[in-house]
């Protein structure tokens, strides 16, 4: 199979049997073989209905439908499970990606040797409120991530050769950081190419307000240590812990020797507590110590994480 189109959907019944109808055309005129896998992401509306009637007529429909609503993340991951096509192409379902560019990102992905090809929306046409933050979003992104050829992480289409998405793991709201993700399982080749964006012509956006910036702030730090710490938390808690704790030693001894010193040489010798060092040293051997304990729990933990991915699919087709 050429191509699998993953679709992650969540209230969009006004778009989808659209989108599909296009993306038939599409394949059809460029003779792709494909399939399109349509994660219903916990609708309360008609798109499930939708789905079914598009699977019984069209063989290259298959869907998933969450019990509940999990975000698209989730539904991306659990796409990316189901998809079997040689190239694996995600968009969105409120027709705001066009299917026009899928054969180009096929191209780049089978001719140019690309292992990833993120969609750039150049031209936006997203409320100011939207695209502002995307915009020092993006530029953080690319600082903390390396990849520096990358203007928008976030874009909804993206093209995927199929080992790549089989070997990475998007969880949380992870799905705006899959360049870097992909980068850090050793895909190293991304691209970019310019997509087409349209308004959104049906239903409304599911990512609005603030908390979307503080969370994509928060998922990106987490991102960082993640792949700077994650495997190996000792290097960092045990490291500092340790030279906390040996500063705290060291200066232990000293207070400790010079009262020994002092009462020795039978002169007058304060108590250890009324000397500041005494304290910083009790402070740093304490801390020292929990640092290297958070380091060594880390440890432990790092070694298995399961469940994090256990999501309760309701139906499949
Ligand atoms: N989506 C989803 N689960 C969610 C939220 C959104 O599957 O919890 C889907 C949504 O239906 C759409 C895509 O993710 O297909 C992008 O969402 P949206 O268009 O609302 O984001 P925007 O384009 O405004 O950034
Ligand atoms: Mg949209």
């Amino acid at each position: 199979m050429d191509i699998s189109v993953v679709i992650p959907l969540y209230n969009e019944e006004e778009s989808i049997s659209e989108l599909f109808e296009w993306i038939k055309h599409v394949m059809t005129a460029n003779s792709f073989t494909y399939e399109v896998i349509f994660i219903n992401d916990g609708s309360t509306d008609g798109s499930w209905k939708k789905i079914q009637e598009m699977s019984n007529q069209n063989s290259t429909v298959r869907g998933v439908k969450f019990r509940r609503n999990y975000g698209k993340s989730a539904a991306l991951y659990q796409g990316f499970k189901k998809a079997q096509g040689n190239v694996v192409i995600t968009m969105d379902a409120d027709l705001q990606d066009s299917p026009d560019e899928i054969p180009d990102f096929y191209r780049m992905i089978t001719e140019e040797g690309y292992d990833l090809v993120s969609g750039y929306k150049k031209k936006r046409y997203d409320p100011l409120s939207k695209t502002l933050p995307t915009k020092l979003f993006n530029a953080t992104a690319r600082k903390v991530s390396g990849i520096h050829n990358l203007h928008d992480f976030n874009c909804g289409m993206k093209a995927y050769r199929l080992q790549v998405v089989k070997n990475i793991e998007v969880y949380g709201e992870m799905h705006r950081y899959i360049p870097y993700l992909a980068k850090t399982a050793g895909f190293s080749r991304i691209g970019e190419k310019v997509v087409h964006h349209q308004a959104r012509k049906y239903g409304h956006t599911k990512f609005g307000g603030l908390n979307r910036f503080f969370n994509g702030y928060l998922d990106l730090l987490s991102l960082w240590f993640l792949t700077q710490f994650g495997l190996k938390p000792m290097h960092v808690f045990g490291f500092l812990g340790s030279v906390m704790f040996f500063i705290g030693f060291v200066a232990i001894i000293i207070v400790g020797a010079t009262k020994l010193m002092a009462i020795t040489h039978g002169l007058h010798a304060p108590l250890v507590t009324s000397s500041p060092y005494f304290y910083i040293a009790l402070t740093m051997m304490i801390l020292g110590t929990q640092l290297f304990m958070t380091g060594f729990v880390g440890e432990l933990i790092s070694r298995d994480a399961p469940n994090r991915n256990n999501y309760q699919v309701e139906d499949e087709i």
